[in-house]
């Protein structure tokens, strides 16, 4: 069987929520910000996937410069995480998939033959005698 393996990263850049009115030194005024999680998605096949360099910031809705916040304070005060539930935990579905072929694979198969088989012409050399 071949099987052509495709696999990637994209990029993504979400806005989350307004973060309030700030001078903007970028622009040199006051500006509306918001918040902003960029990630990196892997994927194979564009079917199972993991995140990867996640990253908060808050910028300018102008000219969109700004900071990086720290996840341990933005995520908190989120009210769902921003990243889809399958995006997030896809490959789990592959690694039962691979685990599900093994054990279909394993179903049919002999069971191991032994490399010392018992000879039953031979004595038994174990037996104690005295
Ligand atoms: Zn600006």
């Amino acid at each position: 069987m071949n099987t052509m393996l495709i696999w990637g990263y994209d990029d993504r850049m979400q806005k989350l929520s307004p973060a309030g009115s700030h001078y903007c030194s970028a622009c040199q005024g006051e500006r509306s910000f918001s918040h902003f999680l960029a990630y990196r998605r892997n994927h194979l096949w564009f079917l199972f996937s993991f995140v990867t360099d996640r990253h908060y910031y808050r910028l300018c809705d102008d000219c969109h410069e700004g900071f990086e916040l720290e996840p341990r304070i933005v995520e908190p005060e989120l009210p769902a995480h921003p990243i889809p539930f399958y995006t997030r935990h896809s490959w789990i579905a592959l690694a039962a998939l691979i685990l599900l072929a093994v054990l279909w694979s394993l179903r049919d198969s002999p069971p191991p033959a032994s490399s010392n088989p018992p000879n039953p012409s031979s004595p038994d050399r174990t037996a104690i005698s005295t």
